[in-house]
């Protein structure tokens, strides 16, 4: 159903221009041209951040595996400064 993978977004959040792809779907700055295609509207035109804004936008493509290691593991007992 979802063969791209994108991001959905709501054209009726969107402005005209944020549609069009002509505005930054997160600041709305319609120059520089955004470029960073975050994602795509329902009917299938992409949607542009600029490269700004495109890292904070999730990207449902990665996996967000936080790197939870060490996290009160062993490392505490062997920590201590033998001087
Ligand atoms: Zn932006």
């Amino acid at each position: 159903m979802d063969r791209t993978g994108e991001l959905k977004f709501d054209p009726g959040a969107l402005s005209a221009a944020q549609r069009n792809g002509d505005a930054c779907v997160v600041c709305h700055k319609k120059w520089p041209r955004p470029h960073v295609r975050v994602g795509c509207l329902p009917n299938g035109p992409g949607v542009f951040a600029c490269a700004d804004c495109a890292p904070a936008l999730p990207r449902p493509r990665e996996h967000f595996t936080e790197p939870t290691t060490n996290a009160g593991g062993p490392m505490a007992l062997a920590g201590a400064t033998a001087d």
